[in-house]
């Protein structure tokens, strides 16, 4: 029997073996074991959106619902139910401003209108100020913006249960939660596609698997990338609170001594605070009573400025100080939850068979609210690579495959990272520095080019993806 006629027949059986297996077990099989063309390890809300993006595409939808799915997730803990979301009285304490592009995608992949859309803040005006100089930065929408915004202010828990929610309407993904990777096995006979144990004993294979379990990921550690970065020597303290309606829709960040306080507004009279600050202080803050911790929290938005600096203004409007005082905090409505702040890239955001996204891949400072729109633009990127790829049959997991989707994120993310630095270093000048920074403030408060141009590029980022390959029909 000749060579092609052997692998023939070899190829028939294991296609026969492999329709019975999915026929009686609802599962594609590879050497007799569960087969996936992508295993995907965190449902947060990054992996949930790259399921999701997958999901909407052709390429990974079955012709029939008696064909086994092509897309499995992992993770530790169980997604949230819409339902319950919106039963929750006080907000989630983990809130994000989600950029214009994360709002388009989050529309593009159907997640969008799921979303509880009260419990959503929208971004009217934004004021930056410090506590060491009287200079400050206000963004407002100009009359013909007035339907248009500065960021939305959403919880964690409402994003991540509208894309799962989206992802059981479209029907394509497996669910195996709880369950995560316990190693990666050697699949040396076949180097396209990687052998998978898991934590609940089942062993599967993938073409391409995803990290998007955060800043602590499995996959990135079991597959040895390392970290590089630095630890900032801050924690950022989280919380929800309810404020005096002063100004409705602002949202504010003062620049303190131990890093900046940011006030976000949700609905209502609430809002959520993201306070970076160091260990001490931390310490200080977790132990107080809730009383006494609305005390520090109004003393520093609202003590004196401890310099006096020009106000430099350059038109006559501008002479007009349009300074909003900020709110008055009434109630701390919720535990205060802490995590440590710290600049990390991966080195690699893709290995064999292997892409991070989201936390898993890099996390930055949260003083300009950018964690999880970074995180939406790597799924973004990263399935538009692989429904290319799969499009033109091309091995999904292949390094080379899968090299645009590193190139094209690290620009992003590099860009976002060092601008963001550069911005946190900028405050944290002290002296004669902090006096030139406020008259700088003053002078680009007064610049409205400037100002539309700093929005507009916060709302959608030039070296962001702006077209989705799950929308495109062929
Ligand atoms: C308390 C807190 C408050 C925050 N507040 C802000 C903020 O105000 N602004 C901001 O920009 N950013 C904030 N962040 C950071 C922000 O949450 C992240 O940037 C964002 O969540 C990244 O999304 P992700 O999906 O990549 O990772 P995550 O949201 O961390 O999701 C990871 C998912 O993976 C799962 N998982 C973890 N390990 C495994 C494993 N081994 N196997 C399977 N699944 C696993 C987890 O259960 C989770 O569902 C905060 C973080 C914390 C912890």
């Amino acid at each position: 029997m000749s060579f092609i006629k052997l692998t023939q027949r070899i190829n028939r059986k294991s296609q026969i073996y492999n329709c019975l297996s999915q026929y009686f077990f609802g599962t594609a099989t590879y050497k007799g074991k569960p087969y996936y063309d992508v295993v995907i390890s965190g449902c947060g809300p990054v992996g949930a959106g790259f399921a999701c993006a997958l999901s909407n595409s052709p390429y990974f939808q079955r012709t029939s619902k008696d064909e086994s799915k092509s897309i499995l997730i992992l993770d530790n803990q169980k997604p949230p139910k819409i339902e319950e979301v919106s039963l929750n009285q006080t907000p989630d304490q983990r809130v994000y401003s989600i950029s214009g592009s994360s709002q388009k995608f989050l529309q593009s992949i159907g997640a969008w209108n799921l979303l509880d859309h009260k419990r959503i803040g929208k971004t009217e005006q934004m004021q930056v100020w410090e506590s060491n100089g009287q200079g400050y930065l206000k963004f407002h929408l100009s009359e013909s913006q007035q339907d248009s915004n500065l960021g939305l202010l959403m919880e964690n828990n409402n994003i991540v249960a509208a894309i799962v929610k989206r992802l059981e309407e479209l029907d394509q993904v497996e669910f195996a939660i709880p369950d995560s990777i316990e190693k990666f096995e050697d699949s040396q006979e076949n180097d396209n596609i990687q052998l998978i144990q898991l934590k609940s004993g089942k062993q599967v294979y993938a073409r391409l698997v995803v990290g998007s379990d955060g800043r602590y990921s499995a996959v990135k550690e079991k597959k040895g990338i390392p970290t590089y970065g630095w630890m900032y020597n801050q924690m950022g303290v989280v919380c929800s609170i309810k404020t005096t309606k002063a100004t409705k829709n602002t949202a504010y960040q003062r620049y303190l001594e131990g890093g900046p306080l940011a006030i976000l507004p949700l609905w209502d009279d609430y809002s959520s605070i993201v306070w970076s600050v160091p260990p001490y202080q931390y310490e200080e803050l977790m132990k107080l009573s809730d009383e006494a911790f609305l005390n520090e929290l109004n003393h520093a938005l609202c003590k004196p400025s401890i310099m006096d600096t020009p106000t430099l203004a350059l038109t006559p409007e501008a002479n007009k100080s349009d300074f909003t005082s900020p709110p008055i905090v009434t109630q701390i409505c919720n535990k205060r939850l802490a995590f440590p702040l710290a600049q990390l890239q991966s080195r690699r955001y893709i290995d064999k068979n292997v892409a991070l996204i989201g936390d898993a891949a890099h996390s930055i400072h949260p003083h300009a609210g950018q964690g999880v729109n970074m995180g939406f633009n790597d799924a973004v990127a990263l399935a538009n690579i692989v429904i290319k790829n799969k499009r033109v049959g091309h091995n999904i997991g292949d390094i080379i495959s899968l090299q645009e989707y590193e190139n094209q994120a690290k620009l992003f993310n590099y860009a976002n990272a060092i601008s963001m630095e550069f911005i946190k270093k900028m405050y944290e000048l002290p002296g004669p520095f902090a006096f030139i920074r406020n008259v700088g403030a003053n002078i680009i408060n007064n610049n409205s080019f400037l100002k539309e141009n700093f929005m507009k590029v916060a709302s959608h980022h030039p070296l962001a993806p702006s077209s989705y390959e799950w929308e495109s029909q062929n």
